[in-house]
């Protein structure tokens, strides 16, 4: 018996507080040091999740390219899991080669099977900042209670869940600036409910699940699958291997849990075998 033992992993924003080291890290670290004493063969890895909006706000904010913000945030989150002695064998992250390749493994093999399909979708775009802005790049006025500062994808104020188009008196969140125009963007959809069945089946034959988590899948299952966009118009994150697709990449939602994967591999950061 081999064990893989990995925690939740964590956002590259920020210096996480005590309790995500007590809540996720530090069970995962406690199992991973019994099971060594043990005598079996453990890997333990986590990693920092580095794409998606708020990588790239923080940076901006900062007035620095992204990813040197990104290097700086890991090797800060890096050391202070070093100075708690956490005893992973490996703590990667995904804007590693590695995980890039496999990403677009995924994507690809999805496509081959017939779960991607290609959608032009209506997006907000920014003329003074010559860019399509995502959901939380927009601010504007929330149309359900008046809030002045609600997100594109949602008011704080009143938790609606919100579209950029819903938003009176939008503006963009990087430059302030009212010049906004709704362009058409073309974007990749991962077609959930064709996997509906298989999802309902595997769901049936869980047998230590607890009752609501199930309960909550069936609800789901029985509301039906939505498919999801999986790509957005950003330039940090992993680049969509398709034409037409140039300067798009793939959501941090997509990208993010194949990191467990990717950080688990062996490759040039992680010789097979070799831990420390
Ligand atoms: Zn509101």
């Amino acid at each position: 018996m081999r064990y893989l033992v990995t925690s939740a992993l964590p956002y590259i924003n920020g210096i996480k507080h005590l309790g995500n080291l007590v809540g996720s890290m530090l069970p995962a670290d406690v199992y991973s040091r019994f099971l060594r004493q043990e005598g079996e063969e453990v890997l333990f890895i986590c990693g920092t999740d580095e794409h998606g909006t708020p990588a790239e706000l923080a940076a901006l904010a900062e007035g620095i390219d992204v990813a040197v913000y990104c290097q700086r945030q890991y090797e800060l989150q890096a050391d202070v899991y070093r100075q708690f002695g956490l005893s992973f064998d490996h703590f990667g992250r995904t804007s590693a080669p590695e995980h890039y390749e496999l990403t677009q493994h995924f994507y690809q093999s999805l496509d081959a099977n017939g779960f991607i399909e290609e959608r032009e979708i209506s997006q907000m775009y920014s003329l003074t900042d010559a860019r399509f802005l995502p959901d939380r790049y927009v601010e504007g006025t929330c149309p359900k209670c008046g809030y002045g500062k609600a997100r594109g994808d949602q008011c704080e104020n009143c938790t609606s869940v919100l579209n950029p188009t819903d938003l009176l008196e939008p503006r963009s969140a990087i430059s302030g600036s009212t010049d906004l125009e709704v362009r058409q963007s073309k974007h990749l959809f991962l077609r959930l409910d064709k996997l509906s069945p298989e999802v309902e089946a595997w769901v049936e034959k869980q047998q230590d699940w607890p009752n609501l988590t199930k309960s909550i899948a069936r609800k789901w299952l029985k509301e039906g699958l939505q498919s999801r966009g999986i790509t957005r118009d950003l330039k940090w994150g992993v680049p969509v291997p398709r034409a037409g697709f140039e300067g798009k990449v793939f959501y941090v939602w997509f990208d993010a849990p194949i990191g467990y994967l990717s950080i688990t591999k062996p490759g040039p950061h992680r010789p097979r075998g070799a831990t420390g």
